[in-house]
């Protein structure tokens, strides 16, 4: 009995071995899961359902073989692929969740984010979220021609690079009073993210005597991790 978490794999076919990790872990793992769960950034970028990489391609094969064998696979959006639609969670078997979710875990609830929305400090950051989550926006940017598409992507990627140079890396964390309003609003008390490339548990004073437990996900740069949870607890891994 066990659930598996991951996030920030940041796949791109520049980076074929990344797509390698997945298959191991999708083949290895999480065959033996009761659920998997993808908290956001899968993908570099993703420019639509209508233009995929190879990687996204390989992945589909992946997580639908999955599905089939009976472990249903979940998905939340990233900074990087909040475009991902439904056409492709269909075609991957992904189910599609909202921004934040509390799931029960083995009786203990859990609320799942990617964690972006957590860092309140970055307004130029927070801006951008809220145009590119407009649907209008959306559509104008998939209506585009695939070379535009591309152009745009690479665009933000070289803004975003620049931006997490330049900001302060405080900035770039989550802000403590977002995360005190995470758990009030979710009523949990253990919430899983990943965005920010941090890996640790926090824990969180949530004032009069209360503790909520942050933990955050590793990204996949250097090599392939995950989260298990068991009732027994939490446990992070190495593929
Ligand atoms: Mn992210």
């Amino acid at each position: 009995m066990r659930t598996l978490f991951i996030s920030d794999l940041h796949l791109d076919d520049a980076r074929p071995e990344t797509t390698e990790w997945f298959l191991a872990f999708a083949g290895g793992p999480a065959q033996s899961a009761d659920a998997v769960y993808i908290l956001g950034d899968l993908f570099e970028y993703w420019i639509g359902d209508d233009a995929l990489s190879a990687a996204a391609k390989t992945v589909a094969g992946a997580t639908s073989a999955l599905a089939k064998s009976g472990v249903p696979v979940s998905f939340i959006h990233g900074n990087r692929d909040f475009l991902l639609g439904s056409d492709y969670a269909a075609a991957a078997a992904l189910k599609l969740l909202p921004e934040s979710i509390t799931v029960d875990l083995y009786g203990y609830p859990t609320l799942l984010l990617h964690g972006d929305t957590l860092c309140t400090d970055d307004h130029a950051y927070q801006a951008f979220r809220s145009q590119s989550r407009d649907p209008a926006w959306q559509q104008a940017v998939l209506a585009m021609s695939v070379d535009e598409r591309l152009a745009l992507a690479q665009n933000a990627r070289n803004v975003s690079m620049a931006h997490t140079g330049s900001a302060g890396m405080d900035i770039m964390d989550v802000n403590p009073d977002a995360v005190t309003k995470a758990f009030r609003d979710s009523g949990t008390h253990r919430m899983i993210h990943g965005h920010t490339h941090r890996p640790a548990v926090h824990s969180h004073d949530l004032g009069s005597g209360e503790e909520g437990q942050r933990i955050v996900l590793a990204d996949w740069y250097d090599k392939g991790s995950y989260l298990e949870v068991t009732a027994a607890g939490f446990f992070s891994k190495d593929l």
